[in-house]
Formats: structure tokens, sequence, C-alpha cells
């Protein structure tokens, strides 16, 4: 198959218009048998429930080409899970979870001369998404959805390398302790809008949400979980039922368990032990993981041993291993690795 000529290398994390998408419509109670199309506009009502009141959630996941010149995704079954959860919380139906991989199969496929070759950096992103497409106008749930899968090719996340970045300790809460923080719900990104905004307005290049209750604990940041190592080099997560649970940590603390013999552990982390720890990092689908260098919290620095010009010794290892997996060098754990063929 003839590849777009695209420059893979020199990609930004922007939308790139592909050829096919995937669409079904709920309706009556029930799924519609859902079909490619080329046409990339969504037409809904005015008082759609989605323009509304915001009834949306969506995942995000990646295709790319291995060493061996497959082209795969990583754990398409947890995406689908996860929309599953993220669906029942916004009482939406539930798209299952065979039909959402056959759907991102089906859109890979059709857009495969977008799938950016091995050893570019670049891949192809996945939305799956949802929302309430039919007019509501007193708060109540859509009766008709849309699911779509779109893809567009991204650029390495780490042009010439992965430079820590600086965080600060953010003012504004990203979830409530029983509210939506633990699904993929569009709302939570509107909200988090201002925030960042702010926050690169000030210097920084992420936030760091503490939990909303006692501002005590560590969160997340809008779109990534934190990942810490502790001098003696224990690989810490946290804990929380507030964060979205990364498909990208999970599978980091599955790493460094199982292929480097670390100890990992999920579990709260204090804002006040941040300053203790040795590497910190941010996990996501986009980057895998960024390195952290300095937490600013309202002035006060927390400068992370390692520094400001690499990754930490034990995030490396982590990064390595994991992209290792993905790419087709290190054996994966079975299931890991899905093939489209
Ligand atoms: C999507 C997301 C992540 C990262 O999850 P992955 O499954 O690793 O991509 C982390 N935090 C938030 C708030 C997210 O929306």
């Amino acid at each position: 198959m003839e590849k777009k000529d695209i420059d893979w290398a020199n990609l930004g994390f922007s939308y790139i218009q592909t050829d096919k998408r995937y669409v079904a419509n709920y309706k009556n109670g029930a799924w519609d048998e859902g079909a490619l199309t080329s046409d990339a506009t969504v037409v809904i009502n005015e008082s759609a429930g989605v323009l509304q009141y915001a009834q949306t959630c969506f995942e995000g996941l990646k295709a790319y080409t291995t060493e061996d010149g497959r082209i795969v995704t990583f754990r398409p079954d947890l995406n689908a899970e996860r929309m599953e959860n993220s669906a029942k919380r916004l009482e939406m139906p539930v798209f299952p979870q065979e039909r959402f991989i056959d759907a991102v199969e089906q859109v890979v496929r059709a857009n495969a001369a977008y799938v950016p070759p091995y050893g570019s950096g670049a891949t192809l992103y996945i939305r799956p998404y949802m929302f309430g497409s039919d007019a509501v106008i007193g708060v109540q749930p859509s009766n008709e959805y849309q699911f779509r899968v779109f893809c567009t090719p991204v650029g390495p996340y780490f042009k010439g390398g992965a430079k820590p970045i600086t965080i600060r300790v953010c003012d504004y809460d990203r979830a409530a302790p029983h509210g939506t923080g633990h699904i993929k719900a569009g709302l939570n990104y509107a909200m988090s809008l201002y925030a960042i905004m702010d926050a690169h307005r000030q210097g920084f290049d992420e936030n760091m949400y503490l939990d909303a209750a006692t501002r005590t604990k560590v969160e997340e940041t809008g779109g990534a979980n934190f990942l810490f190592v502790t001098k003696d080099g224990k690989v810490v997560t946290p804990k929380s039922s507030s964060i979205l649970p990364s498909v990208t940590r999970r599978s980091l603390i599955y790493v460094a368990q199982k292929y480097l013999g670390l100890e990992a552990e999920e579990r709260e982390v204090y804002f006040d032990e941040v300053k203790d720890f040795a590497e910190c990092g941010l996990c996501g689908t986009a980057a895998v993981i960024s390195p952290v260098g300095k937490i600013v919290d309202h002035g006060k620095e927390i400068c992370f041993p390692s520094g400001m010009e690499k990754m930490g010794p034990v995030i490396q290892k982590l990064y390595d291993t994991l992209t290792g997996i993905q790419m087709g060098r290190i054996e994966a754990p079975e299931g890991w690795i899905h093939e489209i063929r």
C-alpha cells in the first residue's frame, strides 16, 4: 500500500483530515449497524444534548507500525472497557466493547496509508467518541446518540529528545471527590482550559491538580497521570477515585514489576512527600512518559535530582521498555499488542 506523502518526522499534534471515519447511530433503543464514511462533518440539531449539556465522552489510542512492519494498536480492549464506564456514568447507551474494537480496526484499515512508518516517531492517533445527538431542552439524557471514530496522524511527541517540563501546583480543581474525574468526559476538559491557559501565561507547561477535598494529595494533570520514583528506586503512582485510570500508567506499573524487577505501588501520595522523590513523570498515550524536572508551589520550587536536561534513569528505563514492547522490539505480555490485519 502506498503511504501518503507526509513529512512524518515534522508532523505536530494537530488534526489532519484522513479518508474515512466510522459512524454508528443509536435510536429507538438500539445501535444501527454502523459504517465508514468519507464525510468528516457532523450535522445535529441545534438543541442536541452534547451542545446544551455536554453529554459526551471520548477515548484516545494510537496505531503504529512495528519493527517487523505490522500495523498494531496497544491494548484497545482497555479503551473499550473505559468508554463503557464513561458512557454509563453519563447516562449514555454503551457501545458494545467488541464493536468498539471492530470500529477502531475498520478505521485504521481504511486509513492505512496514514499510519506512519516504523522509526518515524509519528503515530496514527485514534479518537473514538460518543455524544447525545437529538434535541433536549429540559435537563435529561438524550434519546439518540452518535458513536464515531476518526484518526489523524500525529508527530513524534518529543522532537529532539524528551526535555523535562516545569509544572505548577494549581489553585483550580479538576475533579470533585464523587464527581466525574475517573471517566473520560469532555466536561472534565472544558473546565480545565482556563487553568491550563493560565498556567501557560505564567510560564508553566502543565498543572498539578491536588485532591479537591483536602488539597493535600496529588491527583493528576489535565490529561496525564503522575508517576514518581523514590530515592531507593521504587515506583509510586497516586491512587484516587477521582483520577482517570490511564492505560499507560497501568502498563508502566506492570513493566516496572514484571520486566524491570522494581517495586511499584499505587497509593495515596501527599504533596508534602513529593520533594523527597528522585524522579517524576507524566504518563499518557500521547507521550508515554513526559519527564517533569521542576514543580513550583506558589513560588516554592521542587527540583528533582534528575534535572532539566534529561529523563531520570528509572523513568528512562520504563520509557524504553514500554516503547520497546509497543514497537515489537521486546516481547509483549499476552494481549497487549493488537494487530490490524
Ligand atoms: C486520557 C487521560 C489520561 C491518560 O490515559 P491513557 O489511557 O494513558 O492515554 C490521563 N488523565 C486524563 C485526565 C485523561 O483524560
